[in-house]
């Protein structure tokens, strides 16, 4: 700017004293100085205009003529647009292939911002989850009305994925997984599980079918060793059926187990739930967890919060917190401490068991609580367990939106505990005369 601007005053110096010069030769100094610098003004006027005119026509032109510092100015302005068209070039070609890249997806992408509206999707978007052009801006809530999904969407904890049918095609299953980027905004990818979906059912039935199946011979072999133990068989006889007997029983408890794990997986959340006496249901766990530990007389200590029941299907909670209390039973030497827990805070409600028995070495603890998976299998099958517990109360908890969590320390003892999100738990009605002092 500097640099032009000498060569300007150069100029316009210059004019006027050729002008000064001409005029004095005709006996006007003045007059000759003053039309130089209008000639000079005029010319600049003349250039200027044209500059702006290049300039308004966005510069898609060649620059016009230009002597002096105004060719310079030209020059450099030509140079810097012509740097700008090829970023622009550039950029322009990064969004085509981005655009071209994200429409060859299989998978719906969904761009939404801090305030959970939709801000931009892919092609697979359109058929997946059916999103149209007046969605643009507006709630992903309108576009996904599911209940489940806004759960999901609303905990904001989104290492989990959640299966839900299509809204355009209840036959398409699709698996959600949302993230955070940004300053609060969310990417949402559905993708097409359908196949997975049809695989998993068919193990589920075949297992579910199996396990049926099995029940009746079960019942018929039982019957039967029942009847010859009664008529007291010789003694080696005896012997091999009573442990035909208690291994029978042992089958009769795994294929409930199985049948029982079929059902919990045919749906991923409950849909009747109910309010549940958590006070009563822990009092009948723990009569039962009583008669299992028999003489072996585990101490059991209890706290609950009664203000507090949660929303569920009762038997399966009651499945599923037995388990975790006969397992502190079967898995803590007689006379161990067994202590039951239901407190709520604002996290939730948290139903725990701590024992002070045999523990787990941390590393097993992952795998805890896959199907059959066992720390040691000769402790277990003498313990009589299935191998199936916890992979029912790791069902029964995902049904109900909760998730358990395992402390433990081999020797030292384990605490299980399940913790239920804030939805799910229902205030006792405060009683009147409480409330009266309140
Ligand atoms: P199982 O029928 O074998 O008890 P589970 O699924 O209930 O099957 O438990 C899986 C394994 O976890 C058990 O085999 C046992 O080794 C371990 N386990 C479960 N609960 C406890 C506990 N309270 N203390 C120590 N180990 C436990």
């Amino acid at each position: 700017m500097y640099q032009s601007a000498n060569p300007m005053i150069l100029t316009l110096v210059g004019s006027a004293v050729a002008g000064g010069g001409v005029g004095a030769l005709l006996s006007y100094p003045g007059w000759g100085t003053a039309l130089a610098v209008l000639a000079w003004g005029f010319l600049q006027a003349r250039h200027f205009s044209r500059v702006m005119k290049w300039l308004s026509e966005e510069s898609t032109g060649i620059p016009p003529d230009g002597t002096g510092p105004w060719g310079d100015l030209l020059d450099q302005l030509d140079r810097h647009h012509k740097r700008a068209q090829t970023r622009e070039q550039k950029l322009q070609s990064v969004i085509t292939r981005f655009q071209q890249c994200t429409a060859a997806l299989f998978d719906a992408i969904v761009i939404v911002d801090k305030h959970n509206n939709v801000e931009w999707w892919n092609k697979a978007a359109v058929t997946l989850i059916g999103i149209q052009d007046r969605d643009r801006g507006k709630s992903i809530f309108n576009l996904l009305r599911d209940p489940r999904f806004i759960r999901h969407y609303q905990r904001n904890q989104f290492q989990e994925t959640l299966n839900l049918p299509s809204p355009v095609n209840s036959d398409i299953h699709l698996q959600y997984q949302v993230n955070h980027f940004g300053e609060g905004d969310r990417v949402l990818v559905a993708r097409d599980v359908t196949r997975l979906v049809k695989l998993e059912q068919t193990r589920r039935d075949f297992v579910a079918n199996a396990s049926h199946e099995l029940r009746t011979p079960l019942t018929v072999i039982r019957g039967y060793l029942e009847t010859f133990l009664e008529q007291e068989p010789p003694r080696p006889l005896q012997r091999g059926l009573t442990q035909m007997q208690h291994q029978s029983k042992r089958m009769e408890s795994l294929v409930a187990d199985l049948l029982l794990l079929s059902r919990l997986e045919s749906t991923q959340h409950i849909n009747d739930e109910q309010p549940v006496d958590i006070q009563e249901l822990i009092e009948q766990i723990h009569r039962d967890a009583k008669d299992l530990s028999g003489e072996r007389g585990h101490e059991f200590e209890l706290e609950i919060n009664p203000d507090y029941d949660l929303m569920g299907q009762e038997l399966e909670l009651q499945s599923a917190f037995s388990n975790l209390v006969f397992n502190a039973v079967r898995y803590t030497p007689g006379p161990g401490l067994i202590q039951i827990r239901w407190s709520v805070d604002e996290k939730g409600g948290h139903f725990s068991v701590r024992d002070n028995g045999i523990g787990i070495d941390p590393i097993h603890i992952p795998r805890l609580t896959e199907r059959f998976y066992r720390v040691d299998e000769s402790r277990s099958s003498a313990s009589g367990g299935t191998g199936l517990g916890l992979a029912i109360v790791k069902h029964v908890l995902m049904r109900h939106g909760a998730h358990l969590t395992i402390e433990s320390h081999a020797g030292k003892g384990s605490t299980f505990t399940c913790h239920f999100p804030p939805e799910m738990l229902r205030r006792m009605a405060v009683p009147q005369r409480q409330s009266d002092t309140a």
